[in-house]
């Protein structure tokens, strides 16, 4: 086939596509769906996907939107030899890699001295961690060093290992599953090279830590340690090596995995920890916490007559208290009580059973979740530029690495899948704000009348979350405060009140009309961009838990554990301020994020899972389809798509083209817009098919080029 083997040159990436046109193109499909005849069609767009996958091409372009299909296998495709291959190279001249999109971002941020932004997204084990990982790994090969550089790519080395294990897991879905999303700013000085970088951490998933579905585990590091840690560590700790007894570590019953040593990674975590500048003391109280929330899981309560609850572990949360660094007796009463706070006058009263358990999770979760947030914070340290010339941004610029949870729709979903798409919500708003402003300023520069297309403008869906007072997350917090006993039902109604009449919220209640599923009473569903999700409000953690985990938080400010002083601030309980509510404070961290990312050029990978089983080589097109949809696809073609599929300089245009025409070949002389247009009357092309700007042709059919490129093809 002449698609393989041959050398790509200056106009390689035409010459594919258009190779493919006459030979192959059945077979590879297209590079870049913007060439898709059909680009309204979902089925043409994966069969596309299909076709590709097969051949093992697992990138593909949409305009300068990268896809990729997890191969569940490894390609030799990321070698140093292919590294070079893409550096320097235009980005559409050489078949699509997340190589051309890394070096195109970098080039882009030398040469206009503009800050960056890759954004990657799609759902558990589609592959963003691994291809966030190769963009790294392609900047430390190809940038520039300094003296610098060596110990800050062994830092960023160095903090994966770490952040893997205490953020990822094992799930159903993906062995090694990041269980929170993280933004990495990576700094360069004038020359290039990088001299710094930082990590915000997004949404943990804390309700792992008490709770795992069957056939998943807790964090990685529970079972680290316990498998790798010294004897006479584990026994000062009173830690058993066997993960089965602990309560927190059952609920899966998948102790060990077959593809992971806990023992050999333990190593690798308790070798980094030192190489990230934390000292041993910090890394003895580390690991008091880790063996404190274990303790905390195994912690009993029993019910007296009065139904008033007690602890039954009782010598164990003495053990407990030492280990938190807080007072035995005052942290009895945290997971017993709660304090309520009248006007101005103190209230304590007893928690029943249930409640008790859940103030107990509830301090587990908090925790290992700040806990979590200090480690990373701690990172940043050894991160942070060493120069001080390059601690202020002015002197540097910056490409930030987005990977994050694309949307999530699971068979119940709660709070936590709501921020997670409401994430997604705002960074598809962005992409449809940036896209269509670029490609606006594109036209204007040439000279082009703009031609809007239909597209789903998703603000309304951000508003309605968003909105001061009436919004989805304010009703939220107002709940989360409100120290009721049973929020949910409250909450729905009040959701009701406030968003009943809104066309992209429906409730039981208002389901006429609207939707066909009967939906129950316990839930919510909002329209999203990329399709309807039910939210269940039923026992939601974050409804029940808000009110008395200020009582365990008191304690907790009293630690001294200087890990835990530093998580649990005494301000926060002197200011006799509640905590900031959990749906409030995803929504200013995410309002940060978005004024982050929109100073910055981005751009977009966006992963997607062939099956799920992880097998190499299967393509399960319900599966596939399921995400085309969810990560907004075809809505981001027909953005993309918004007037022409195919743009090209005039000289380009014309070198590859003119020996079609007897007027243009082998040389044309005159201005190069008249070349073009003496060129495209030649080959009749009619005037609605195309556009001439000021230093482009648009080409508005990609039917139009291949006719072009098939003639081409048989002179
Ligand atoms: P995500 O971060 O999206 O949940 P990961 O990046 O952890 O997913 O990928 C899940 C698994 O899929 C990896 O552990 C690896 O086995 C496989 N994988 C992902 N991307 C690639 C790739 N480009 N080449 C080979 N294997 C991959
Ligand atoms: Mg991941």
């Amino acid at each position: 086939m002449r698609y393989q083997g041959r050398e790509v040159d200056i106009e390689g990436r035409v010459r594919l596509v258009m190779e493919s046109a006459l030979t192959a193109r059945d077979r590879v499909g297209v590079q870049d769906f913007v060439l898709l005849e059909n680009h309204n069609s979902e089925a043409a767009f994966i069969e596309n996907l299909r076709r590709r996958f097969r051949e093992n091409l697992i990138y593909t372009y949409i305009g300068s939107m990268l896809v990729t299909v997890n191969p569940y296998k490894e390609l030799e495709i990321y070698s140093k030899q292919q590294m070079e291959r893409y550096r320097g190279i235009g980005f559409y001249e050489i078949s699509p890699h997340i190589y051309a999109l890394s070096d195109n971002t970098y080039r882009a941020m030398r040469t206009e001295r503009k800050d960056q932004c890759i954004l990657i997204s799609g759902e558990s084990g589609a592959g963003k961690t691994e291809t966030y990982k190769k963009i790294l790994l392609y900047y430390s090969v190809t940038c520039p060093t300094n003296d610098r550089m060596a110990s800050l790519g062994d830092c960023l080395l160095q903090s994966n290992p770490v952040l893997e294990a205490f953020g990822n897991a094992k799930t159903l879905r993906n062995d090694n599953s990041s269980r929170f999303g993280k933004y990495v700013a990576v700094q360069f000085d004038f020359r290039g090279a990088p001299v710094g970088a930082h990590i915000l951490n997004y949404l943990l998933e804390k309700s792992r830590v008490v709770h795992q579905n069957h056939g998943e585990r807790n964090f990685h590091i529970f079972y680290q340690f316990l498998d790798g840690g010294d004897n006479d560590l584990l026994s000062t700790l009173e830690l058993e090596r066997n993960p089965q007894k602990y309560q927190y570590l059952v609920k899966g019953n998948c102790p060990r995995l077959s593809s992971v040593s806990d023992k050999n990674n333990w190593k690798v975590v308790m070798k980094a920890l030192p190489v990230l500048g934390f000292t041993e003391e910090e890394v003895q109280k580390l690991l008091n916490i880790i063996a404190s929330v274990l303790h905390l899981g195994n912690t009993q309560f029993g019910e007296g007559e009065e139904g008033e609850t007690y602890i039954t572990t009782e010598p164990h949360i003495t053990k407990l208290a030492k280990l938190l660094g807080v007072d035995g007796s005052a942290l009895g009463e945290a997971l017993t009580h709660k304090k309520l706070t009248a006007k101005g006058e103190e209230m304590i009263s007893p928690l029943n059973f249930e409640q008790a358990v859940a103030a107990r999770d509830a301090l587990a979760k908090a925790v290992y979740g700040r806990t979590f947030t200090w480690l990373v914070e701690k990172i940043n340290q050894s991160l942070a530029p060493k120069d001080e010339l390059h601690r202020s941004s002015k002197s540097s610029t910056v490409i930030g690495l987005l990977d994050i949870y694309g949307f999530e729709v699971l068979q119940q979903n709660s709070f936590e899948q709501f921020c997670i798409n409401y994430c997604n919500e705002k960074l598809q708003q962005l992409f449809i704000e940036f896209t269509l402003r670029s490609e606006q300023e594109e036209y204007e520069t040439e000279g082009i009348a703009w031609e809007m297309v239909k597209y789903f403008d998703n603000k309304i869906v951000c508003d309605m979350i968003e909105e001061k007072h009436k919004g989805v997350i304010s009703i939220l917090d107002e709940e989360c405060l409100r120290p009721g006993e049973t929020c949910d039902v409250s909450f729905l109604e009040k959701l009701e009140d406030a968003l009943g009449g809104h066309p992209n919220f429906v409730t039981h209640k208002s389901t006429n009309g609207k939707t066909r599923r009967v939906m129950s009473r316990e839930e919510f569903r909002l329209l999203h961009y990329a399709g309807e999700v039910n939210y269940n409000v039923k026992e939601d953690a974050v409804l029940t838990c808000g009110c008395w985990g200020f009582h365990s938080v008191q304690v907790m400010c009293q630690s001294d554990n200087q890990i835990l002083t530093h998580c649990f601030r005494r301000e926060e309980v002197m200011d006799q301020k509640y905590p900031e509510m959990a749906a409030t404070q995803f929504k200013n961290s995410l309002m940060k994020l978005t004024e982050i990312l929109v100073s910055k050029e981005p751009c977009y990978v966006r992963c997607i899972k062939p099956n799920d089983a992880k097998q190499p080589g299967r393509f399960d097109e319900v599966l596939v389809r399921h995400q085309v949809k969810y990560l907004g696809l075809m809505e981001s073609l027909r953005v993309r798509r918004a007037g022409f599929a195919y743009r090209r300089r005039f000289e380009a245009f014309l070198q590859r083209y003119k020996p079609l025409c007897p007027e243009t070949w082998p040389n044309w002389h005159g201005a190069l817009v008249d070349g073009v247009s003496t060129l495209v009357s030649h080959l009749g092309y009619k005037e609605e098919e195309y556009k001439l700007g000021s230093s482009k042709i648009f080409i508005r059919f990609p039917k139009t080029l291949f006719t072009t490129e098939d003639a081409l093809e048989a002179k």
